[in-house]
């Protein structure tokens, strides 16, 4: 833990723990690349906090899963 000087208090990370244990496709932590349809496992609380990852690929930032179309299911 880095205890860095804030001029301000930052909201409570529990936020995001909040909002990560509130939906089963962030609790489930998997993201999708739109492009290549790469999945990688992330920490829902973390990326809400800092950001999706972006995929190695290129296409760009990757998205939750579940929020993507599915086919043949
Ligand atoms: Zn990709």
């Amino acid at each position: 833990m880095t205890d860095s000087t804030l001029p301000f208090r930052l909201p409570p990370s529990d936020l995001y723990e909040q909002i990560a244990q509130s939906h089963p496709s962030l609790l489930a932590g998997r993201v999708i690349c739109g492009k290549c349809g790469q999945t990688r496992q992330v920490e829902a609380a973390a990326c809400l906090r800092h950001g999706w990852p972006k995929c190695p690929c290129g296409g760009g930032t990757m998205g939750l899963a579940s929020t993507t179309k599915e086919k043949g299911k």
